[in-house]
């Protein structure tokens, strides 16, 4: 597994996301009887941050090979100006919306129906140059050529590294029979399309709500209350399972959800905390298990 590269924007982001863990009070929850299980996808179902941070420094390698500029500081400056570059377009207010993140924007190609998509279609192809030119250019001068060569190679090694977490699909599949399950996800339409295809998690043929089809993400309650929806459930029969307290926990409790947030990685904080309500941490989905009242039988 890959991991994020300390000092990097997204590392960075990740110790914000911790420190909001570590300053909430503590849940307990059990046993959490449901009728419906609702999946976040990116960090959940699928590696979403340490796969981009690989394809960066993938494709910042091979820029160093080609221009023989520093590979580390790249990486670092390309996420910067993606992060200043995005904020800076007319269209961040529906980006901030449906929560397309700026490092989505690099490879993302806007697919879909409605203006706003169709605005940043417009927009994709000279932003994403702009942030490869300006990154580049805060070491070296580079041709048109060569950029567009770097920004379609990050695209490829993005793509290339479309991978589920193990647990992801045994869970599913051990719980298809037994729960109704769908997916919220914010995002752009293709790329999170994309991501249950190229990993093969649309097997399941889960009901999918994508914040950027529906124009409105996460942490509104538009999302979880058409996933919930779409399943027949109220809100009381269904837990969320997802790795941000702020996108996925908080508006789930908060609309009578049970919800469990998923906290990998060994150096994630031992004493992880969670708001009072029907929710606790739990470090692997095979775990989800035993805070459902359906019976289940593992088959590993
Ligand atoms: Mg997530």
């Amino acid at each position: 597994m890959v991991q994020a590269t300390p000092g990097s924007a997204l590392a960075v982001w990740c110790q914000v996301e911790r420190h909001h863990l570590a300053n909430l009070n503590q849940g307990d929850g059990l046993p959490i009887p449901v009728e419906a299980v609702i999946w976040d996808l990116d960090d959940t179902l699928v590696v979403e941050r340490t796969a981009a941070e690989a394809a960066m420094a993938a494709t910042c390698r091979h820029a160093a090979t080609v221009l023989g500029v520093d590979p580390d500081q790249l990486e670092q400056d390309v996420f910067d100006e993606a992060k200043s570059q995005w904020s800076s377009l007319p269209t961040i207010e529906f980006a901030r919306r449906v929560g397309i993140a700026s490092w989505e924007a690099l490879w993302a190609t806007f697919e879909g129906t409605g203006e706003e998509l169709g605005d940043l279609r417009a927009v994709r192809l000279s932003h994403r140059q702009t942030v490869w030119r300006e990154a580049i250019e805060r070491q070296i001068t580079v041709d048109p050529y060569t950029v567009e060569e770097l920004s379609e190679r990050f695209t490829a090694e993005r793509i290339n590294r479309m991978e589920a977490y193990p647990d992801a699909e045994p869970v599913i599949s051990q719980l298809q029979q037994k729960v109704s399950m769908a997916i919220v996800t914010n995002g752009a339409p293709d790329t999170q399309r994309a991501k249950l295809s190229l990993t093969g998690l649309d097997r399941f043929s889960l009901p999918t709500v994508v914040a950027g089809e529906i124009g409105i993400g996460k942490p509104s309650p538009e999302p979880f209350l058409l996933a919930l929806d779409q399943l027949g459930v109220a809100p009381e029969q269904a837990v969320f399972v997802g790795d941000s307290v702020t996108r996925d926990i908080n508006p789930a409790l908060n609309l009578g959800m049970a919800a469990l947030l998923i906290a990998r990685h060994p150096h994630d904080p031992g004493l992880i905390t969670l708001p009072e309500g029907r929710c606790s941490v739990i470090s692997s989905l095979h775990a989800i298990h035993q805070f459902l009242s359906v019976p289940v039988i593992r088959n590993q």
